[in-house]
């Protein structure tokens, strides 16, 4: 067990006493929450090895409805985040697996959903020097969702367009509509 999950651990108990809430559910809830975050933010390689493949096709790659889960960095709740990445290739392309694990490395940092979605945006255009790179993000913020937006549907949507999709309107609804 690492030092932060123990540290976790003694708050979630610090936190149950403080409230008052107390049982046999509760029992256990400390290292269940510390094992939880600990796999959450350390259970990973760190930022996805990144390699490149030379292509003549230069039109554009999306990768559509990927899922991640995170957390929301200003009520530490779940956010689920659904991705739309894509880029027009320069005579490059990456695994297209490589995309959901970029996403993911960035999910683990916690970060704002806007900043998220120009965070992807960027690596992709330092990676493969495209024509242009976009990320639309819709994210269900249960933060928003527990607190009074009770609307189940509720979705907020963020987008990031660079190089070509900066330009073009085309690029965009063809990005869109992908
Ligand atoms: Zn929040």
């Amino acid at each position: 067990m690492s030092n932060n999950s123990i540290l976790t651990e003694q708050l979630v108990k610090e936190f149950l006493t403080q409230h008052d809430l107390k049982g046999p559910n509760f029992e256990e809830t400390p290292q269940r929450v510390a094992k939880l975050w600990d796999r959450f933010l350390y259970d990973d390689a760190g930022y996805p090895n990144i390699k490149t493949f030379p292509t003549t096709n230069s039109e554009p790659v999306v990768m559509k409805n990927h899922i991640a889960w995170g957390y929301c960095p200003h009520h530490l709740v779940p956010v689920q985040y659904c991705f739309r990445i894509g880029y027009i290739p320069k005579g490059e392309v990456v695994g297209l697996s490589k995309l959901a694990r970029i996403a993911e490395y960035h999910v683990k940092k916690l970060p704002l959903q806007e900043d998220l979605t120009v965070a992807i945006a960027e690596d992709l255009m330092e990676l493969l020097h495209p024509h242009g790179a976009a990320c639309m993000i819709e994210g269900v913020h249960f933060c928003a969702v527990i607190r009074g937006i009770k609307s189940g549907d509720v979705k907020f949507k963020t987008t990031c367009f660079r190089g070509e999709y900066y330009h073009s309107k085309e690029a965009v609804e063809e990005f869109l509509n992908a």
